[in-house]
């Protein structure tokens, strides 16, 4: 069912999606992107997130956790608090990479979940949802989710390996957990509640090393901010993604700081050039 309605987006349909800045905005009408990922032990990973909201669409990137201050060291434009309560005005939150899985992680996640708005779940934040209580709201959410999950995240939400039909399985936990769900892989599955599928045609194995994962959440977040359908967000993020990894690997082999670095000039390339 699923591989029959298969769709593997191409450039022009990404360029399409991707919002563009009109002459009357302000920097909250392109939207305002919030974080809540990171950790002392982690810092690491709210800084990759960050870079690759930064990338995106959004005129505004805060920043909510216990890695505030690694954030504010490197960017200044990032608004900074400590929980997400305390963040004020979002419209859209990224919430788990390397967020840990204690107490307060469960309660900032408990905090994204209770929000009104679209939200993109990766890492520790689907290792939280392995709790019935976080799964059943993550359920009732009216707004959209996204969940961005490895094979070993995937395993843990849906009880077993993606095995080879990927986009069945995705399918199958997008429906089971009412979210989007962006199967990570060397090519990324897309598969909404309502049993549509995406493949993602630009994947680079330059992209298997660590962070990568952290700066597509941002990317997506960003997306999600500036007001595109979940799964065009989770869809076009990734797209553009495989291409800055791409880019990053022609100057030799990247790390996930160098795919970060490598979208900005990626968007000018598929989205203003097209
Ligand atoms: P994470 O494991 O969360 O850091 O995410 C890894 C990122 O790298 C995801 O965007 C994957 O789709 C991508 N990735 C990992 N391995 C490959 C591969 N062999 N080919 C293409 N993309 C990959
Ligand atoms: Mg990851």
């Amino acid at each position: 069912t699923g591989t029959a309605a298969l769709r593997v987006p191409e450039r022009v349909d990404v360029a399409a999606w991707w919002p563009r800045t009109g002459p009357q905005d302000d920097k909250y009408r392109r939207g305002v992107v919030g974080l809540a990922t990171g950790s002392a032990d982690y810092p690491g990973a709210a800084v990759l997130g960050v870079a690759g909201a930064l990338a995106g669409p959004t005129g505004y990137v805060r920043y909510a956790g216990s890695a505030a201050q690694a954030i504010r060291d490197r960017f200044p434009t990032v608004v900074c608090a400590e929980r997400v309560g305390d963040a004020g005005r979002v419209q859209a939150w990224v919430c788990g990479s390397g967020l840990g899985t204690d107490g307060r992680a469960q309660a900032e996640l408990r905090a994204v979940l209770a929000a009104p708005v679209p939200v993109c779940l990766d890492a520790d934040a689907l290792n939280l949802l392995v709790d019935g209580s976080l799964a059943g709201q993550l359920r009732d959410r009216r707004a959209p989710t996204v969940v961005t999950p490895h094979d070993r995240e995937f395993a843990r939400l849906a009880g077993a390996d993606p095995g080879p039909d990927r986009v069945e399985s995705a399918l199958q936990l997008a429906a089971r957990m009412n979210a989007v769900v962006l199967l990570k892989g060397d090519r990324t599955v897309v598969a909404t509640p309502g049993g549509f599928a995406y493949a993602n045609p630009t994947g680079s194995a330059a992209l298997a090393t660590a962070g990568t994962g952290d700066v597509l959440a941002g990317l997506l977040g960003s997306l999600l901010a500036a007001g595109l359908a979940a799964e065009l967000a989770a869809m076009a993020a990734a797209y553009v993604h495989g291409l800055a990894g791409r880019r990053a690997a022609a100057d030799g082999p990247p790390n996930a700081l160098h795919v970060a670095e490598a979208l900005r000039e990626t968007l000018s390339n598929v989205i203003i050039k097209s």
